[in-house]
């Protein structure tokens, strides 16, 4: 039975969602109610399999745990672009790659974001199993380890050794900021299970009698009176109803938030009045200039003798601006019927220049909107892409223990998205930032958005790790928010 009011509502339950119910619940005197669209769970032992199962990632077409949305990439490609859709969000269903973004990439943040500010919150979320000192943390909640080279797989090993060979240094620690090279990927894997704030921030805490967590809630619009958000409206198993809350935390994600500030006529002020949508506020920035990793994947084929394997990535290699990843199984064996049957190498570009935008649709602004991604459509995205796909063949031509001779098919590559959407609701003091420094909306009191939305720009590393850490970091704030 959801409440008629709470002190905190909190829209999304997925990885920061999770991380704020538990965080802002600690004070027993404030209550908290999390709203999450997707399905919820009351323990451990309810989370399904395939969710806590690292070998598996359930997103694929059948899934019930994920949405998929039109994208665009380029002009030329269009994709399938997939977000969580159930407790747990996006970090319910990922590759569990857990690391940190680079202390360059927080030169794009607030101040208040700095390296050494934010670095306490990194250490205070983790638990890593291989590293000590002032970098790392021994007690947090995110169990964070690394496969030991004895047992990576063949592909890890051959990978490692022939970017050693090409002169690239080791790096045991990629969470430790430093030179770039190559070296095992953090994992927040505990015993093959997936352990994300899901498992390891909400369900302990879910008993408190200050916290309730509603599944299958749908929030369609936050309610603003007098400049305030006063709450929400929503439809869940009891249809259509109103919840006021003294704050309302939009963790939605980096489709869903300015989807549902869009849908509370919060947003460019022309484009809202095209949707027939009556404006409350004039942001300009909310669903304009994101960016995201595109990713190109280079098809080969394993020789007959390399087994198949279950943690998707174990070692990364890092240049300027590129990620390489050797990932170690098809995806068809690990996303039930994503249909893609050859184990490929990842090229990821880390630092993109081009910026996308979220497009509504006029006659339904309502419905999924399209992703429009306008990847490569600077040109030093396209020479970077193709600068990572030769060097990803020249590593592969180095590998002949375990790439079959003559499956490298550098011009079947394709191009795709690694998932890692932010900067939809970015954060600043110019006329686009749709937050402040502290994720509060600007020009409306008691509403934040806290998610990959309000990342300046997408990290140069997955966003999982430092999206956990915004949310610990910004419920550190409590009622000061
Ligand atoms: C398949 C996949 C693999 C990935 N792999 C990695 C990886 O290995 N490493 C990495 O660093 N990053 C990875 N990412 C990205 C990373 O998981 C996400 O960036 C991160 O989890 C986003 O967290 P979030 O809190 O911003 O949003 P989410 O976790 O997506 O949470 C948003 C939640 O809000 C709910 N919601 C939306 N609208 C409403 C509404 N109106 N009412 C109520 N609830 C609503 C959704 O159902 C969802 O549960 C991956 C992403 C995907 C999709």
């Amino acid at each position: 039975m959801l409440p008629e009011h709470a002190d905190v509502v909190i829209v999304g339950g997925g990885s920061c969602g999770c991380v704020l119910a538990a965080r802002l619940s600690d004070d027993p005197a404030r209550t908290v109610l999390l709203l999450e669209e997707g399905a919820a769970f009351g323990s451990p032992s309810a989370v399904p399999r395939e969710i806590r199962d690292v070998a598996t990632l359930p997103v694929g077409p059948e899934s019930p745990w994920v949405t998929h949305y039109p994208g665009r990439l380029t002009a030329a490609v269009d994709a399938t672009v997939t977000r969580g859709r159930v407790l747990g969000g996006s970090g319910a269903v990922n590759g569990a790659y857990f690391v940190r973004a680079r202390p360059e990439d927080f030169r794009h943040w607030p101040a208040a974001w700095s390296y050494a500010e934010v670095l306490p919150s990194f250490r205070e979320i983790e638990n890593d199993i291989d590293f000590t000192g002032e970098l790392h943390g021994e007690s947090g909640p995110i169990p964070v380890g690394r496969v030991a080279r004895e047992r990576m797989h063949p592909v890890s090993r051959a990978f490692t050794d022939a970017a050693d060979t090409a002169g690239f240094v080791p790096v045991a620690d990629l969470n430790a900021p430093g030179p770039e090279g190559v070296g095992p990927v953090p994992l927040n894997v505990r015993g093959g299970v997936r352990t994300s704030p899901l498992l390891a921030h909400l369900l302990p805490v879910l008993h408190r009698p200050n916290l309730t967590v509603g599944g299958g809630t749908r929030v369609d619009r936050i309610v603003v009176s007098n400049g305030r958000a006063v709450g929400v409206e929503i439809t869940g198993a009891d249809g259509p109803r109103r919840i006021s809350s003294g704050r309302v935390i939009v963790s939605a994600g980096a489709v869903q938030s300015p989807r549902l500030l869009m849908l509370s006529g919060i947003g460019p002020v022309g484009e809202l009045r095209r949707l027939g949508i009556e404006p409350v506020l004039d942001l300009p920035g909310v669903g304009h200039g994101y960016s995201d990793h595109p990713e190109a994947l280079i098809p080969y084929r394993f020789r007959p003798e390399v087994p198949a394997h279950s943690v998707l990535l174990e070692v990364a290699l890092h240049t300027e601006n590129l990620e390489l990843r050797p990932y170690t199984t098809a995806f068809g064996s690990v996303i039930p019927g994503s249909g893609v049957a050859d184990p490929v190498l990842g090229v990821v570009l880390t630092r993109p220049r081009s910026r996308g935008r979220i497009v509504f649709d006029e006659r339904d602004p309502a419905a999924a909107p399209l992703l429009d991604y306008r990847y490569l459509t600077d040109p030093a995205d396209r020479e970077a892409l193709d600068e990572g796909v030769r060097l990803a063949a020249d590593l592969l031509a180095g590998m002949d223990d375990v790439v079959e001779a003559g499956s490298v098919e550098v011009g079947r590559s394709r191009l795709g998205t690694s998932l890692h959407l932010s900067g939809t609701c970015r954060m600043g003091d110019d006329d686009r930032a749709v937050v402040d420094e502290w994720c509060g909306v600007r020009g409306i009191e008691g509403l934040n958005i806290v998610d990959t939305s309000v990342f300046p720009r997408v990290p140069s590393r997955g966003p999982h790790a430092t999206a956990v850490m915004l949310a610990h970091r910004v419920a550190l704030l409590g009622d000061a928010l």
